[in-house]
């Protein structure tokens, strides 16, 4: 009994330091675009929030936490049309797709949504019409290119053509990934719809605007970025920076009214008074977070006003990429603002994902899917934990080194968390019929202060949490592991238990260990949910929360152990590399780019069939590169000497400056078309050709033999 009091005395303890009156907290993550699959670095944001979601659910506060698909604009309308389905067919088949994924990663919304639903439309229209009471809407009249073939105008991203600056071919209508230029769609040379291949035109259209340049809404943004309307400022500091950036000072403010409407056809919300003009796909996205809350509130019976009112004193949180802060951080609080709702109390947003040190790339077998990765490595916890470890909290980007992650899950997780258990708890259910020590049964001075000490743990561990830094909360449960490790080892109850009337200290290092154990899974469990859950069934104990931190286990019985988690096999990984590489050539996957209005990958329309005869015309030869030079007044190409075995050395003029350096090239095994009739060119007579390949990205690649190839071979 005394030992229950005092146990219940350190909870109490526990509990007031930790808690005070539950919060009303209100959680979003971005919405992903109905347009492609999950990946890796989409997950980073889900499982951040999520972790975060789960502790705040621990500590008692009320947390909700939704998100939805983004389902609107040009893209979502021209996949659907491709595939031959319906816009609402392809983002429910989307849906479920995201809906799946994120369930095998353990994020647990309270509600998923889609931002094609009746309640995010409402409240477009209400922000619309309260906006426009409030003089804040503008319709101006603006040309844009028109694809006169497919009948519609056409985003920036669906012009392509010639870059203004460095002439490049096939850039996209806004900037050129060759020189990396930036410039506006009427400046493009010769531009094409990348739609219909057709000469746009330009044409003239009403267009709705946001007036986001009204003194109103400067004043409001000034003073709200910076952090002098709220408690505590809005946004972290490097993207309040930013914002000033974006912002510019009073008197000489940069930001522009911003084009909410697009015209038809257009796949998302018909503008109330403005029949075939519709709300661009951005104003709608974030009202997509209400409108998947009033579900919510809906089913839950949870008052919808009580979080987005004016003055509201809920908290809202919307985790978002760095890349979208422009309209999270701007646009969206200017649009609650004048249409008489709250605006966020924080925005935190986070930075890319690369993979082995660099952008993750298809060829390269690191645009991992999230359901590859399920396919591949099955276990998803060890992809929480990994995230985890690398997240603190600010806009750094971060980096899943896939060695790196092997090697810290099997000795973090497995060496040092699972082996605590795994070494003690049989000798528990083999030697005292699974019934851990009493109080009294601890008489080892350490054992105690060790118990103390992880118990005290809690509230470092739960400001790292609360402070997004779940890097900083692994460092310091790692180091709680560690001492209990050295404690299993210094105690080692394999030797206790071979020897004579040791009975009762083995029965208390285990019973020590597994209350060290306890404490570590309550620390961990946001971001292991699954394991968290297992052990509380082996430890036979109700749900683990930070408040019942202190609640030690003596005279307890908990269940067998049973194995509760394998390491990575290396190998696992290589297939989930291969996998990824060999998707990307069964299947050319659209653009993952959540929303940018990119175009989709497609490659150049296959020529005709021709028959082998046809093709036996042409003589391809190896052909080794003696000699490679700049021609004078040449701006594309180089002169090749070429030898295919042939008495006399082949000369060939090849169009191929821009991408290879001609020293490079001297001394390589390349193939060429032999049989091509000699022309005449400005520099002289070119003799052949050699083979390039060449795609709607930019880089030109001519072929090499395998190791091995002799000139003169022929290729067949
Ligand atoms: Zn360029």
């Amino acid at each position: 009994m005394a030992n229950l009091i005092k146990t219940m005395i350190q909870t109490r303890h526990v509990t007031r330091r930790m808690t005070t009156a539950p919060r009303k907290i209100l959680v979003t993550s971005a919405l992903p675009y109905a347009n492609g699959s999950i990946h890796l670095g989409h997950l980073v944001e889900y499982i951040q929030t999520d972790i975060w979601v789960r502790f705040q659910k621990m500590q008692g506060n009320s947390c909700h936490y939704v998100c939805a698909d983004d389902t609107h604009g040009t893209p979502i309308m021209l996949r659907a049309e491709k595939e031959g389905i319906t816009p609402e067919q392809l983002i429910a088949r989307v849906w479920q797709e995201h809906y799946d994924d994120f369930k095998a990663f353990h994020v647990n919304f309270d509600h998923y949504g889609s931002t094609n639903s009746a309640e995010t439309r409402e409240f477009a229209n209400t922000i619309y019409n309260r906006l426009k009471a409030g003089d804040l809407i503008a319709k101006r009249s603006i040309e844009q290119y028109y694809d006169p073939v497919k009948e519609m105008f056409l985003p920036d991203r669906f012009i392509k053509g010639e870059c203004p600056k460095c002439h490049a071919k096939d850039q996209y209508g806004d900037n050129c990934e060759v020189c990396g230029a930036a410039y506006t769609t009427s400046e493009v040379i010769n531009p094409y719809s990348a739609v219909s291949g057709a000469k746009p035109v330009m044409k003239a259209s009403d267009h709705y605007f946001f007036k986001l340049s009204a003194p109103s809404c400067q004043k409001f943004l000034q003073e709200w970025t910076t952090g002098q309307l709220t408690k505590e400022p809005p946004l972290q500091s490097e993207a309040a920076n930013k914002m000033q950036e974006w912002l510019g000072t009073e008197g000489d403010n940069k930001l522009t009214d911003w084009d909410i409407s697009r015209d038809a056809p257009y796949f998302g919300f018909e503008i109330p008074d403005a029949p075939g003009k519709y709300f661009y796909v951005w104003l709608d996205a974030p009202v997509g977070y209400m409108g998947s809350f009033k579900k919510l509130c809906n089913e839950k019976g949870i008052n919808f006003d009580d979080y987005w009112k004016q003055g509201s004193d809920a908290e809202l949180y919307h985790f978002i990429g760095k890349d979208i802060l422009y309209f999270h951080a701007l646009f969206w609080p200017a649009m609650l603002q004048h249409a008489g709702f709250r605006t966020p109390t924080k925005l935190f947003a986070h930075g890319f994902l690369t993979v082995n040190g660099e952008k993750m790339s298809k060829s390269r077998g690191t645009f991992i899917t999230a359901s590859s990765y399920v396919e591949h490595i099955k276990n998803t916890e060890y992809l929480r934990y990994y995230y985890a470890a690398k997240l603190n909290g600010t806009m750094e980007d971060l980096d899943l080194s896939l060695d790196d992650f092997v090697a810290k899950v099997n000795s973090d997780l497995i060496g040092k968390y699972i082996n605590i258990a795994s070494r003690t708890a049989g000798f528990i259910s083999k030697k005292f019929d699974g019934r851990l020590a009493a109080k009294e049964g601890i008489t080892d001075a350490r054992a105690s202060e060790l118990m103390a000490s992880f118990v005290n743990a809690s509230s470092l561990i739960a400001q790292c949490y609360e402070d997004r830094d779940f890097g900083k909360a692994i460092r310091e449960i790692m180091r709680l592991a560690d001492l209990a490790n050295e404690y299993v080892n210094d105690k080692a109850p394999w030797v206790l238990t071979k020897q004579e009337g040791q009975e009762a200290a083995l029965q208390e290092a285990c019973t020590v260990s597994l209350n060290l154990f306890r404490l570590l899974t309550l620390y961990l469990k946001p971001i292991l949910p699954v394991l968290a859950k297992e052990v509380e069934h082996f430890l036979n104990i109700d749900a683990l929360t930070w408040t019942k931190a202190g609640e030690l286990l003596f005279k307890h019985r908990i269940n067998e152990y049973k194995h509760l988690m394998t390491r990575i096999d290396p190998k696992s990984i290589t297939a989930l590399i291969e996998s990824n590489q060999e998707s990307l050539q069964a299947a050319a996957e659209p653009s993952p780019a959540r929303h940018a209005e990119a175009q989709q990958h497609a490659i150049a329309p296959i020529a005709e069939t021709i028959s082998i005869d046809d093709f036996s015309k042409i003589d391809l030869r190896v052909a080794r590169i003696v000699n490679a030079e700049h021609v004078e007044g040449a701006e594309k190409l180089l002169k090749l000497t070429l030898d295919i075995g042939e008495e006399k050395p082949r000369t060939v003029f090849a169009g191929i400056k821009s991408a290879y350096d001609p020293e490079k090239l001297k001394g390589r095994m390349t193939v060429m078309v032999a049989n091509l009739a000699p022309r005449k060119m400005k520099f002289g007579m070119s003799e052949g050709m050699v083979l390039a390949a060449s795609g709607e990205t930019p880089g030109l690649f001519i072929l090499s033999p395998d190791e091995g190839a002799q000139p003169g071979m022929r290729i067949k």
